[in-house]
């Protein structure tokens, strides 16, 4: 005979009222992924050590450069919001004073509590952006992107600050009350006892997803590349490593299968490729910091993913199949194209905001073939970083003259009616920026279409 169910609210871990009182579930996380995870904590390049480090072992934090010595010196890292208040950060003039002690203006509560949490979890050292980059040195900074996706593929951990959005705020956020919004029911007979956990639907996309810091695009560069991450959302901490999605809502994990936030590295396959297109989308949707930086932004993930299959990497595109990759288009609200250079008009960090790109199916109805693709690059032998210039040749199959003649559908924002050999057509266009709308003028404009590729029905 079985009893009525109960339902309950989930209880926090932590009895008060801040993320910092539930650490102990974060170091049972940490040790769970550290002694029965195999497919975690896999140093991308265990001979790598980052230029500098924050050493945590003196009362007050202290930067370090020659770590070579350190043969094991694992790290933890951090991903963060740098805000609007203004702290000091490392300079070429500050270098020496930050080796004897790091000054108490530039560590900010976002930096100080992530301190807390990586000693807590026996961490000596861990790298911070604006204690480990030389900030007004253009080479250092050049330098040091490069390495990014080096430093958070072999960090051993990385502390997210996700519901902060300046880093006066901190990882330790108030919350009102010691419960959460899923719904335990347990139900019980003679011999069997169940209990079942009821998850709100998209629960992470809502307490996770939606926080400041997961608005930021190297937010998400950091959080593909680190093996392990603990994110400090507003309500609750996020556990995310390989094997493992857990939040305090759901301590022993929940599905996320199909969520793309970690890249197997070693995937020569089209996972690779989708895994990169899912990327780019994902990342065009965020916020920049400096969007001029778009290419040095994505260039850890780049460096990460590459592999044969993608081919030499140019310009946010892959060599590869290049010719289906070339049809990425912009959606959205069009901007102004940026005034300063950042790539060719073919290459995807060209424009701001939300891209769209995707590889063909079928690369044999291909109508267009690429021949030669040139880029210089600002620092040479760095073809992940900011580009000076670019051209690219290529032959195709049919070159058509349509006119563009008018919008079709002041509601519809992509449609418009063209018209080809004398007869009209309802089509979609989609410009790159406002500059290249050429739909709003009040004569036709001639244009010429190269089609890309045969549609699989002829
Ligand atoms: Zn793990």
């Amino acid at each position: 005979m079985c009893t009525e169910p109960e339902v309950e609210a989930v209880p926090l871990v932590g009895t008060t009222h801040s993320t910092s009182d539930d650490l102990p579930m974060s170091k049972y996380w940490h040790n769970l992924c550290k002694t029965t995870h195999q497919n975690c904590g896999i140093a991308v390049d265990s001979t790598f050590k980052p230029t500098r480090l924050v050493d945590l072992t003196l009362p007050k934090p202290v930067l370090r450069t020659s770590l070579g010595a350190d043969a094991d010196c694992k790290f933890a890292t951090l991903s963060h919001c740098w805000g609007a208040t203004q702290y000091a950060v490392l300079t070429k003039d500050m270098l020496s004073s930050y080796l004897c002690q790091i000054p108490e203006a530039a560590i900010s509560k976002t930096f100080k509590e992530a301190m807390v949490v990586a000693k807590y979890l026996g961490f000596r050292y861990i790298w911070i952006d604006s204690l480990c980059i030389i900030q007004d040195s253009k080479d250092d900074w050049r330098h040091e992107s490069a390495l990014m996706s080096k430093v958070y593929g072999n960090s051993s951990f990385n502390i997210s600050a996700a519901g902060a959005e300046d880093a006066s705020i901190g990882c330790f956020l108030p919350r009102a009350r010691n419960w959460l919004d899923s719904r335990k029911i347990s139900t019980s007979s003679e011999c069997i006892k169940l209990q079942y956990m009821c998850l709100d639907y998209g629960f992470e996309h809502k307490r996770l997803d939606d926080m400041p810091l997961m608005q930021r695009g190297s937010a998400l560069q950091e959080r593909i590349l680190a093996s392990r991450i603990l994110h400090f959302a507003e309500s609750q901490l996020f556990w995310e490593c390989k094997e493992l999605h857990a939040c305090e809502e759901a301590p022993s994990g929940y599905d996320f299968r199909g969520r793309k936030t970690k890249l197997d590295l070693d995937d020569a396959t089209s996972e690779t490729q989708k895994g990169w297109q899912e990327l780019v989308s994902g990342y065009s949707a965020c916020e920049l910091t400096d969007s001029k930086d778009k290419l040095v932004a994505i260039s850890g993930l780049a460096q990460a993913v590459q592999n044969e299959l993608l081919g030499s990497y140019i310009a946010g595109l892959w060599r590869n199949d290049m010719e289906s990759q070339l049809g990425w288009y912009r959606f959205g609200s069009l901007e102004h194209r940026p005034v300063e250079y950042r790539a060719p008009t073919w290459s995807l960090a060209s424009v701001d905001g939300e891209i769209d790109l995707r590889y063909s199916s079928a690369r044999e109805l291909s109508l267009i073939r690429v021949h030669d693709v040139v880029v210089q690059g600002v620092t040479d032998g760095d073809v992940y970083g900011q580009v000076l210039s670019g051209t690219l040749s290529l032959s195709c199959e049919l070159l058509l003259p349509v006119d563009i003649i008018r919008p079709e559908h002041k509601y519809r924002p992509h449609s418009c009616v063209t018209r080809m050999d004398g007869k009209d057509f309802a089509s979609l266009l989609y410009p790159d920026s406002i500059e290249d709308d050429i739909r709003k003028g009040s004569h036709a404009i001639r244009v010429y279409l190269i089609p890309q590729e045969m549609s699989a029905q002829l």
